[in-house]
C-alpha cells in the first residue's frame, strides 16, 4: 500500500494529534484535504476531517490501521481553513480534532430550504437605516479598507470613534464595497450588542444577503443560517464570537465590533479570542480585518503606537451631536450628610435630575453592574453570611431577597427566616442588585405621588430574545419612564428619548484583584454615558462614586480614552502585563483540595526544573501556584500558575511542556491551559 492511500484525520476526541487511516478504494477519489469523515476509533464511530495524505508505514504498522467508515459530501474546508483551524489548536493548546470539529454546521446536517426569517421589529429610527453620505473621517476610512480589501491585502485597522461616531455606518458602507467585489464579510459582534436593531440595521441595507447566527436560534434555525453562509448564498455573515468558525470562502473583510469586548474570549473547551483568532484568519485569507470600538483594548492600541494597526479614527460624533454632560458624585459626602427621605444608594442630586427627567417627559436609566436584590445578605449579629455550597462564593439575594441564588453554578435556596449560624439573626441585605434599586425607585416616586413606569433590563428580568425585543419596543414607543438595568443595555442600543444616565456605583468591580479592572471600568462608564442624548437632545451622566479620584473614573468623565491609555500603559509596562509581557494560565482543578494542591506544586516544581534547563526560558517569570480569587466552583478547588514572559512562542513552548505533564496527573484532576487569559479570576 503506499501513502496516497493513507490519509492523516483530525478525529474529534480529546487527544492533541492526528491519525493516520486508510483510504477505501471507492473513496479514493472522493477524499480530499478537508473532507469531513466517519472513522471507526476504538469501539466507537467518530467525526473527523481528513487532512493530508501520510507518509508510508511499515507493514506491521500497517496492518493495524482502520480504513475510513464514510464521507461527507460537504462542506470540504478550504485551505485556508485547514491552515486556522491548525493555528488554533497549536496556538491554544486544544486537541486538534476538536478544534477541527467547530467548523462544521451545529445541528442537523441536511438543510431544508431557508425557513428562518428574520422579522423586522418598528424599533429601528429612521435616520439609522437610512444610507449617509459619509462625512469626511468615514469617507478615509470606508476607502483605506476598501483599497486594502481589492488589493487583497491582509492589513488590521482599528476604527476607534466614539459612541455615535458613525462607526456602524462605516462597517455597511465597506460591505456594500466588498460586495461590489464580489466577495463576502464576516462581522463579529458580542452575543449582548446583537440586537433586534442591529440585526434591522443589517437586513435593511442588504436584504436576503444576511445571515445571522446567535445564541437563541434553534438548532435547526442555526444550521439553516450557517449553511446560507457556507454555500454563498448569504454573503454577509453577521454573529456572535462562534460565527468565526462558519468557513467563508471569498472573504473580502472581517468585522469585530466592540472589539475590546471581554466576551470574545471563550473560557471553556477552546479558550481562543475571536479577535486574536480573526487577525489570523484575515491574514491566511488575505483581506483586511478592522476592530471597532469606542474604546479599544489596550492591547490593540498598543499595536497601533507600534505601527501593526492602522488608526482610522472618527473625530466627532456625526452631525456634531454634543457629548453628554458628564459628573460626579461623591458618595461619601452623600453619606456624610445622609438624607433619609432616600435610600442609601440615591444621592440627591441623582434624584433631582431623575425627577426633572420625568417631568419633562423623557427618559432615564439607572446602571448597576450588580443583578438581584443585594449582593448578599448578611446576619447583623454574628455578621454570618451564606455562601455556595459548591463555590466559595456568597450567595445573592434574589426575588426582593426570599431566595438566594449562586450567580456562578445556579445553586438555589429559600431565605431561611433565622441566620442559620447563631439562630437568632434577621438577615439583612448588604450591596444593593438592580432588582433594589428598581423597587426603591417605584416606591420612592409613588409616595410622592408620581407614578414612573420602571422597567428592569437585566438577566433575570430579560432572559429570552422575545422579552428583549418587547422591552427595547416599550422603550421605544415611550411606555417607560426609567430603565433600570445592568450591562445589557450599555451596548450597542439607540434610545431616542433618553437624557439622562445615572451610574448607581461606579465601584462595583474595581477591587477585584485582576489588571484589568481599571480598563472595565473605564469601558462600562464610557458605554454607559455613550445612551445619554443621542438624538440632539442634550445628554447628562451622574456617576455616582466612593473613589471620584480613581483615574479611571476621572478619565471617562473627561471622555478621554487616550489620557486613560497612556496612563494605564504605563503601569502595564511597569508590571510587564499585557500588552508588554504574554501571560499563560495554567489551572489545576479537582475534587480534593490537598490532592489540587499538592499536584499544583509538583507541576510548579518541573515547570521551574525544565525551564532551567532551557536557556530561552529564562525570561519567563512563573507564578505561583497560588488558590484561584474563586478558590472553589462548581465542587472542584482551583489553583493556578501564572507564567509571565516576552512572547508567546516561549509561552507556549514551556506550556506544551506543561501540557504534556497533565498525563501524569492523578485522574480526577483536571489540567488546562488558557493563553491570552482574560480571566484571572
Ligand atoms: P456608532 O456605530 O459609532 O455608534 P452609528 O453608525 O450607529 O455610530 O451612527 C450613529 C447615528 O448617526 C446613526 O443613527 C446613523 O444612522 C447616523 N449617521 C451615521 N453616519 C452618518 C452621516 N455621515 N451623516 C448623518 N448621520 C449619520
Ligand atoms: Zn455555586
Amino acid at each position: 500500500m503506499s501513502s496516497s492511500d493513507l490519509v492523516q484525520v483530525a478525529v474529534d476526541a480529546p487527544i492533541g494529534h492526528l491519525f493516520t487511516y486508510k483510504v477505501p478504494d471507492h473513496l479514493k477519489t472522493e477524499l480530499t484535504p478537508g473532507t469531513k469523515v466517519i472513522v471507526p476509533f476504538g469501539r466507537r464511530q467518530l467525526t473527523g476531517v481528513a487532512l493530508n495524505r501520510a507518509q508510508d508505514v511499515d507493514s506491521k504498522t500497517l496492518e493495524k490501521l482502520k480504513p475510513i467508515s464514510e464521507i461527507y459530501s460537504e462542506p470540504r474546508l478550504g485551505q485556508i481553513h485547514q491552515q486556522w483551524l491548525t493555528w488554533l489548536a497549536h496556538y491554544y493548546l486544544h486537541p486538534i480534532g476538536q478544534v477541527f470539529g467547530l467548523a462544521f454546521a451545529p445541528g442537523p446536517e441536511k438543510r431544508k430550504r431557508a425557513s428562518h426569517k428574520i422579522s423586522p421589529t418598528a424599533v429601528v429610527s429612521r435616520s439609522q437605516n437610512q444610507k449617509h453620505t459619509p462625512n469626511e473621517d468615514q469617507a478615509h476610512a470606508i476607502s483605506e479598507i476598501l483599497k486594502a480589501a481589492h488589493k487583497k491585502a491582509f492589513e488590521t485597522f482599528l476604527l476607534y470613534g466614539i459612541t455615535g461616531s458613525g462607526k456602524t455606518e462605516v462597517y455597511l458602507q465597506v460591505i456594500e464595497g466588498v460586495l461590489a467585489q464580489d466577495k463576502t464579510a464576516l462581522v463579529l459582534v458580542p452575543e449582548i450588542s446583537l440586537t433586534p436593531q442591529l440585526i434591522e440595521r443589517f437586513v435593511t441595507r442588504f436584504g436576503d444577503e444576511v445571515a445571522v447566527i446567535h445564541s437563541h436560534l434553534t438548532p435547526r434555525e442555526k444550521a439553516d443560517q450557517w449553511w446560507s453562509a457556507v454555500k454563498g448564498e448569504k454573503r454577509i455573515l453577521v454573529g456572535a464570537r462562534s460565527a468565526l468558525f462558519c468557513p467563508l470562502d471569498n472573504l473580502g473583510v472581517i468585522i469585530i465590533d466592540e472589539e475590546h469586548d471581554s466576551s470574545f474570549k471563550q473560557e471553556e473547551g477552546l479558550k481562543y479570542h475571536a479577535r486574536d483568532s480573526s487577525i489570523m484568519k484575515a491574514r491566511l485569507s488575505q483581506c483586511p480585518v478592522v476592530l471597532g470600538s469606542a474604546t479599544p483594548s489596550l492591547e490593540s492600541w498598543a499595536n497601533m503606537e507600534a505601527g501593526k494597526f492602522k488608526l482610522l479614527e472618527l473625530k466627532g460624533r456625526v452631525e456634531n451631536r454634543e457629548l453628554p454632560d458628564t459628573q460626579i458624585v461623591d458618595m461619601r459626602l452623600v453619606r456624610e450628610n445622609r438624607d433619609d427621605r432616600f435610600p442609601s444608594w440615591l444621592s440627591p442630586q441623582l434624584y433631582q435630575e431623575l425627577a426633572v427627567c420625568l417631568e419633562r417627559g423623557e427618559q432615564s436609566a439607572l446602571f448597576l453592574n450588580r443583578r438581584g436584590y443585594a449582593q448578599c445578605l448578611i446576619c447583623p449579629d454574628c455578621g454570618y453570611s451564606e455562601t455556595c455550597l459548591n463555590c466559595s462564593v456568597t450567595l445573592t439575594a434574589h426575588d426582593r431577597g426570599q431566595k438566594l441564588l449562586c450567580h456562578y453554578c445556579g445553586f438555589e435556596k429559600p431565605l431561611p427566616k433565622k441566620c442559620i449560624k447563631c439562630l437568632t439573626g434577621e438577615y439583612r441585605p448588604l450591596g444593593n442588585g438592580t432588582e433594589r434599586v428598581a423597587e426603591d425607585i417605584e416606591q420612592l416616586f409613588s409616595q410622592r405621588g408620581v407614578t414612573v413606569r420602571v422597567a428592569r433590563a437585566d438577566r433575570d428580568e430579560i432572559n429570552t430574545r422575545e422579552k428583549l425585543e418587547s422591552l427595547l419596543n416599550r422603550i421605544h414607543q415611550k411606555e417607560i419612564d426609567i430603565i433600570v438595568g445592568t450591562q445589557m443595555i450599555a451596548k450597542g442600543h439607540d434610545f431616542p428619548e433618553l437624557t439622562l444616565v445615572g451610574v448607581v456605583l461606579a465601584d462595583v468591580g474595581l477591587h477585584i484583584p485582576d489588571f484589568r479592572s481599571s480598563e472595565r471600568i473605564f469601558q462600562l462608564l464610557t458605554q454607559v454615558a455613550g445612551r445619554a442624548g443621542r438624538h440632539g437632545k442634550p445628554g447628562k451622566v451622574l456617576i455616582q462614586t466612593y473613589v471620584p479620584e480613581h483615574f479611571a473614573i476621572q478619565h471617562a468623565l473627561r471622555h478621554d480614552f487616550r489620557g486613560f491609555a497612556q496612563e494605564e500603559l504605563k503601569c502595564r509596562k511597569e508590571l510587564l502585563y499585557p500588552p508588554f509581557g504574554r501571560l499563560a494560565a495554567l489551572r489545576i482543578q479537582g475534587p480534593e483540595l490537598a490532592e489540587v494542591e499538592s499536584t499544583a506544586m509538583a507541576i510548579m516544581k518541573r515547570l521551574k526544573n525544565f525551564s532551567t534547563i532551557k536557556p530561552e526560558f529564562g525570561s519567563v517569570e512563573l507564578l505561583g501556584p497560588t488558590e484561584a480569587v474563586l478558590s472553589r466552583l462548581k465542587n472542584k478547588f482551583r489553583f493556578q500558575i501564572l507564567a509571565k514572559g516576552p512572547s508567546t512562542v516561549i509561552l507556549n513552548n514551556l506550556m506544551q511542556f506543561g501540557l504534556q505533564l497533565g498525563e501524569e496527573v492523578p485522574s480526577k484532576i483536571d489540567l488546562s491551559i488558557d493563553m491570552d487569559p482574560v480571566n484571572l479570576l
